[in-house]
């Protein structure tokens, strides 16, 4: 889906789509996302009631969260506009008997949300917002989304010198957890920057939580240092 006038980088998604058969190798390219994936959907399930109510992982991938979620019993929808992971996200779901959920669709929030505006009560763009051109332009959409009084869920990396050092210097070049490129540091978010493009999104801003994860012990956990990973939690208020 590598629409000129979609806030899509085409040459993101061919990274994604080119190692998309790699998605569920839990030793493999998408490690990281695996041994961080329970920390996040915690900070999540802490936060929301995810069984019955209206879920959307945007940039879902392979579905690795929206797996999760959907073992809780959440309606979810995962939507990514990369063609591959989520054809290996609909086989994989289909491997695990999720018949139901997740619902897979081809789609950025920019283009879902024509048809599917205040539908949700959860909203979750979780290590996506780095890799699209606008991510202002994207969390308007993600906020267009929510219902009133949805929660919504971002996690991204800061646009901090300890950033660099970390995912792309060590991560793609010294320990290669990471397949090189993965990341500009450009497209990194500041926490502040995000916050700002929040609130311009009419969201609430409720908590940044750092995250660290250790490549060697494959270990997660949160902290209060905000200079590499980081998740947020805003909401919708209610009308
Ligand atoms: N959210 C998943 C996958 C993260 S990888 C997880 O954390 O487990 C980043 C994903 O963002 C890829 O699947 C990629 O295809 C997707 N992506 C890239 N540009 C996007 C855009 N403009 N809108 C939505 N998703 C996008």
């Amino acid at each position: 889906m590598a629409d000129a006038h979609a806030n899509v980088d085409p040459a993101e998604l061919e990274k994604f789509e080119s190692l998309a058969h790699r998605w569920w190798d839990k030793d493999g390219e998408f490690k990281p996302l695996h041994d961080i994936n329970e920390v996040r959907l915690r900070f999540i399930t802490d936060r929301s009631e995810v069984s019955d109510r209206d879920v959307i992982e945007v940039g879902c991938g392979g579905g690795i969260l929206a797996e999760s979620l959907a073992n809780l019993g959440a309606r979810i929808v995962g939507i990514d506009p990369a063609r591959g992971p989520l054809t290996v996200a609909k086989i994989h779901a289909i491997e695990e008997g999720l018949t139901e959920y997740p619902e897979y669709e081809i789609a950025t929030a920019e283009t879902y949300v024509d048809e599917h505006a205040a539908s949700f009560h959860v909203v979750a763009a979780l290590e996506m917002l780095e890799h699209v051109p606008d991510y202002r332009i994207t969390v308007a959409a993600l906020a267009d989304l929510a219902q009133p009084g949805a929660d919504l869920y971002f996690s991204t990396i800061n646009r901090h010198p300890k950033a660099y050092a970390l995912m792309i210097v060590a991560g793609e070049y010294v320990l290669n957890v990471l397949p090189r490129g993965t990341h500009d540091y450009e497209k990194f978010i500041r926490p502040s920057e995000l916050a700002q493009a929040s609130r311009d999104a009419g969201l609430t801003v409720k908590t940044i939580q750092g995250y660290r994860y250790n490549p060697f012990t494959r270990h997660c956990t949160l902290c209060d240092d905000l200079d590499v990973n980081y998740l947020m939690h805003a909401e919708k208020p209610l009308g």
